[in-house]
């Protein structure tokens, strides 16, 4: 899905309106209608690509460093004491818009967001199998 029927496309080309806070040649980022905390953000890449398996590394790169500089800029302007970088790559992982993107969520002392998972500790034996596979080694 480009183009015409990409809600982010959209935004991009001007046609869909958003309260857009930097652009560069490469990539534009604007407010998230939903946000998370008082600035949360998402930087996209000014070309289509669906999500993280998809984008290319040159826009990737761009969309990465994008965030970086409004990070910097939500610590600096909004008095951000952390910052969150969130992608979602599938619906499985909860993208909800498949044009890739990258929310940047200014992150308070006395906000009420939450780590999504409880830190348990893993069978040993199940994550060196696991690393093991991703190694791409034989078992
Ligand atoms: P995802 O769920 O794919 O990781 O993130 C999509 C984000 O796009 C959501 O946080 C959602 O609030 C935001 N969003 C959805 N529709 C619009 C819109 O029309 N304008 C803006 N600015 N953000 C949107
Ligand atoms: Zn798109």
């Amino acid at each position: 899905m480009a183009g015409a029927d990409c809600l982010f496309c959209g935004i991009v080309d001007g046609s869909i309106p958003s309260q857009t806070i930097d652009s560069d040649e490469h990539t534009v980022a604007f407010m998230d209608i939903n946000p998370a905390t008082p600035g949360h953000a998402l930087v996209v890449p000014r070309g289509h690509s669906a999500d993280l398996l998809e984008i290319s590394a040159e826009d990737l790169t761009a969309t990465t460093l994008a965030a970086q500089r409004l990070s910097r800029r939500m610590k600096d302007v909004l008095g951000a004491d952390g910052i969150n970088l969130i992608n979602a790559c599938g619906a499985t992982a909860w993208q909800t818009v498949f044009h890739f993107h990258i929310h940047v969520v200014p992150r308070y002392q006395d906000d009420p967001l939450k780590l999504p998972w409880v830190p348990e500790a893993g069978d040993p034996d199940e994550i060196a199998a696991i690393a093991a596979r991703l190694r791409g080694e034989n078992g």
